[in-house]
């Protein structure tokens, strides 16, 4: 079974209502002939409404930018699975770079709340990644695998299509800095194989593994020509219709 490609738009802390609305109009724009893929759009809290609204009538999919693992309660600043279900979402960002980096998320407080989202079927992408040090000092690997092996600890997967993986190299965020596709490729080829241990094996040949970081529509066709890449997580050129319309229509 071949693995369907999933591209995906993260618009992080961008964009009011109405640029969301307009960009939202463009994306489905973007995916009419795109019938061989996915896509789907993680809009600010404050969009959702309106990007739901606007993409009722389309495949695209909508996505909240992070979730609690509880339904409701004493969680200030949190936003429920529930909440983003009623919002339209039926998938969540988990585990972003930005979330453990500047909020000090950890792989337990990932887990939890993949946990959480995953009870209410809302699916998960857990976002993976290095930093800059931890590349150089030849911990990639190591770093990858403990992220998955603790961010997935007790999760039950019987459906791949349920879970995504995103390997997202942290260096390479935002800073117009992309894995060469070798690189991504054997970073990929190595989160398949942990998913192999943890998993049932046919789950983890046919779970999608996404890769993020600086993809561009100069880069993304040989990204997404490599054997276990199986789409892109953007940011920045998730925000400009253009851009993400040639990363949709990848060849
Ligand atoms: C991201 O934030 O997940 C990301 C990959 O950003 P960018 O595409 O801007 O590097």
């Amino acid at each position: 079974m071949a693995r369907r490609p999933l591209i995906a738009g993260n618009w992080k802390m961008h964009l009011n209502i109405q640029e969301a609305q307009q960009l939202a109009q463009n994306v489905v724009k973007s995916t009419i002939q795109a019938n061989d893929r996915d896509v789907m759009i993680a809009p600010p809290f404050t969009s959702l409404s309106i990007v739901a609204e606007t993409t009722k009538n389309s495949s695209v999919i909508l996505a909240g930018q992070n979730c609690c693992w509880a339904d409701k309660g004493a969680f200030t600043g949190e936003i429920s699975p529930l909440m983003l279900k009623e919002s339209g979402c039926s998938m969540v960002i988990l585990g972003h770079s930005e979330r453990r980096h500047i909020y000090g998320e950890s792989n337990s407080i990932i887990n939890k709340r993949l946990l959480g989202a995953m009870q209410l079927s809302l699916d998960p992408i857990l976002c993976i990644g290095e930093t800059l040090q931890e590349k150089e000092s030849g911990q990639t690997m190591d770093v990858l695998e403990l992220q998955i092996r603790e961010g997935l600890r007790d999760v039950k997967v019987t459906e791949p299509a349920k879970l995504i993986i995103a390997y997202e190299p942290v260096w390479a965020i935002g800073t117009g800095k992309t894995a060469s596709k070798e690189q991504a490729q054997d970073a990929h080829a190595f989160i398949r194989g942990i998913l192999g241990k943890i998993l049932e094996k046919n789950v983890a040949s046919n779970i999608r593994i996404l890769y993020g970081g600086s993809v561009n529509p100069e880069n993304v066709d040989s990204l997404m020509a490599q054997l276990d890449i199986d789409g892109a997580l953007v940011g920045g050129a998730a925000l400009k219709a253009e851009m993400f319309d040639r990363i949709i229509n990848f060849i």
